[in-house]
């Protein structure tokens, strides 16, 4: 696990990659941060998750870090242990965006599992068309143990786009949290796909028939192999991470469009911490503070400034 912090007080706001070994996107994003973020307020912390699967250049070494929260610090297996120190070092984060790449189809979404606000602010401020809420689904990934937390599917695992995609979200994702302050986030409605269940696969000569987010006529075959074919006996259902070799015993997720999820009320990111600094939209006039509330105060200031650490 590296774990680099900037800043310094709140919000405390995460950007994860590397939680899989051969989804190399995020471990590029987040070393592309490293490299050029400069924050404007708060702290963010930079994670990159599994070295040693990324260094190996597969899924886990062990076992599947996406499938080991919250953890178990006496385990045998790697990625048990470090799914309990990356929720130690992530615990009370305001705010969590975990990368992930696929072999499946464009286009790119965002997955939650708990719709809390900063979820929320997240979501829709990403720059996606859908989203998928998996709280009927298993319980042990980040996004169902770690609060406030959001993962991304990028594009296809290795791609280029994969890379530009996850950055761009990334940028989204800081402003919204008001950690960038260098232009207005901005927000747009999801569409919220609800998962149901994961469309199990066998081996042998798989095929797929439909896209993701694509509606599957009623009665229609959606997949099949040497041993299953999956008929849709319902309407309204859609393939979420479809993928033929993606997966060894998933062909992906039924899903099912569930509502739009709706920007924040107030666009304005929550906490106005700034270190030092003027934000854009005081310069020159009085701040229109209509119900003469205070913007929240700088009551972390004795919070010092942490330097680059090797949290590992
Ligand atoms: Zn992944």
């Amino acid at each position: 696990m590296r774990l680099i912090e900037r800043g310094s007080g709140s919000p405390r706001v995460a950007v994860v990659g590397g939680i899989h070994g051969d989804e190399p996107a995020g471990d590029a994003i987040v070393e592309r941060l490293i490299a050029e973020l400069s924050v404007d307020a708060g702290t963010i912390q930079l994670l990159i998750a599994n070295e040693p699967a990324l260094a190996a250049g597969t899924r886990y070494t062990e076992t599947d870090l996406n499938r080991a929260f919250p953890g178990d610090p006496d385990s045998d297996d790697y990625e048990a242990v470090l799914a309990t120190r990356v929720m130690q070092v992530l615990e009370g984060a305001d705010a969590v965006l975990a990368i992930h790449t696929s072999r499946s189809v464009p286009p790119p979404f965002a997955i939650f599992s708990e719709r809390t606000a900063p979820v929320r602010r997240t979501v829709t401020a990403l720059p996606v068309e859908y989203v998928v809420d998996a709280s009927g689904l298993r319980s042990t990934t980040m996004d169902s143990m770690l609060p406030h937390t959001v993962s991304i599917e990028a594009g296809k695992q290795g791609s280029d786009e994969a890379v530009e995609f996850g950055t761009e979200c990334a940028y989204a994702f800081l402003r919204a949290h008001g950690i960038l302050r260098d232009s207005e986030p901005t927000f747009a409605p999801k569409q919220i796909v609800r998962a149901i269940e994961e469309v199990p696969k066998s081996g042998g000569d798989p095929h797929l028939y439909y896209h993701n987010f694509e509606a599957i006529p009623e009665g229609a075959v959606f997949a099949e192999d040497d041993e299953y074919t999956h008929r849709v006996e319902s309407e309204g259902v859609v393939p979420i991470l479809a993928s033929e070799h993606g997966y060894d015993d998933i062909f992906g997720l039924y899903g099912e469009f569930d509502g739009t999820l709706d920007p924040p009320e107030t666009e304005t990111p929550p906490s106005d911490d700034v270190n030092g600094e003027t934000s854009a939209e005081q310069e020159g006039t009085t701040h229109p503070e209509a119900n003469g509330n205070p913007q929240p105060g700088s009551a972390e200031g004795g919070v010092g400034t942490s330097p680059e650490a090797d949290g590992s």
